[in-house]
């Protein structure tokens, strides 16, 4: 992570692209605090001289982030108004989001949390107990989620104290890993992290994300294959971009290359409608159309579900074209 780029006109420079492709964003972007950030492996896998890469597009801080549209917020889903209390984070019945860290090896522009403050919202050691304790108050919570940021950005031994404490609660039954890791990173998927997990003394899920097949190389093949040797399920999830994977062909062929190393896609998000990502939004008719060839093309099995997040509500709404 400290060898990754973070000035856009060196990855420019590396990819022999122009400075135009910038159109003076990144200046404003790292006021925010949203820079660019990239691991070099993952800059790797991007096409030279091709400004419509996909995974460039979902990097590349640009000056369309900065216009202003309207139904376009800070808080597109509403965790500002109902912020994670204490680390945790209560969204659907039945589970608990633990905030682990605010960090990420990559930012991805469309991020909905891009100006959420996760740092201050996440779990600092000194906290743990806290975060414990309120989870054993409640009894209905069956399944512990870990996220963030990306809570694989945090060492072994973190995450083990934070899993020992949380499975020691009789009525905790499933553990969650929300992670773009082994896709971003797949470097972090090493010896340390196999031997914990496959230790780890609930049914675990880990759900990736990937947008586009060319995310999936051989390094992350392998991350991904060590993982599954574990025995957890594995899942990903995707975010329809425009510009990205807004065609049947990319989502159809990304899906097929993560079943290869066995995971199975789960969520197909429309995009949350976060204040500078706007220029990612994919129409919900060209969703549809887009579905239907997926559904014509590929077993259901393969066929992840297309869903939006709704403020306030029990569950991901599908959104379904009905025929
Ligand atoms: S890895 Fe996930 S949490 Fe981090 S910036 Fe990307 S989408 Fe957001």
């Amino acid at each position: 992570m400290a060898d990754s780029l973070s000035d856009p006109s060196e990855l420019l420079g590396l990819l022999r692209l122009g400075p135009a492709c910038l159109g003076g964003a990144s200046a404003v972007d790292a006021e925010r605090g949203f820079a660019l950030r990239l691991p070099r492996g993952l800059a790797n896998r991007i096409r030279p001289e091709d400004p419509a890469d996909p995974i460039l597009r979902q990097v590349l801080p640009v000056a369309r982030e900065t216009d202003e549209r309207r139904g376009f917020s800070k808080d597109p889903v509403g965790e500002l108004r109902s912020p994670p209390e204490g680390g945790v984070l209560r969204k659907y019945r039945g589970r608990a989001l633990v905030m682990v860290t605010g960090a990420c090896a990559v930012h991805c522009r469309y991020c909905f949390r891009r100006h959420f403050p996760a740092t201050e919202h996440s779990v600092v050691s000194s906290r743990l107990h806290a975060v414990t304790e309120q989870l054993a108050r409640d009894r209905s919570v069956g399944e512990v989620i870990l996220s963030g940021g990306d809570p694989l950005t945090v060492p072994d031994d973190r995450l083990a104290k934070i899993v020992t404490e949380i499975a020691e609660l009789t009525h905790v039954r499933r553990l969650r890993i929300h992670t773009r890791m082994p896709v971003v990173l797949p470097q972090r998927v090493d010896e340390g992290l196999i031997e914990w997990l496959a230790g780890v003394p609930l049914p675990t899920t880990v759900v990736i994300h990937a947008n586009h097949g060319n995310e999936i190389d051989d390094d992350v093949r392998r991350s991904l294959a060590a993982l599954r040797a574990t025995g957890v399920t594995l899942l990903n999830q995707t975010v329809l971009l425009r510009g990205v994977n807004d065609d049947a062909d990319a989502l159809a062929q990304l899906n097929e290359r993560l079943f290869e190393v066995g995971v199975l896609p789960y969520y197909l998000h429309m995009l949350d409608r976060v204040q500078g990502a706007a220029h990612f939004e994919v129409p919900e008719d060209t969703a549809f159309e887009i579905l239907r060839e997926l559904r014509a093309r590929l077993p259901g099995y393969l066929v992840p579900r297309l869903v939006r997040e709704v403020e306030g509500a029990p569950f991901k709404i599908p959104v379904d074209p009905k025929r």
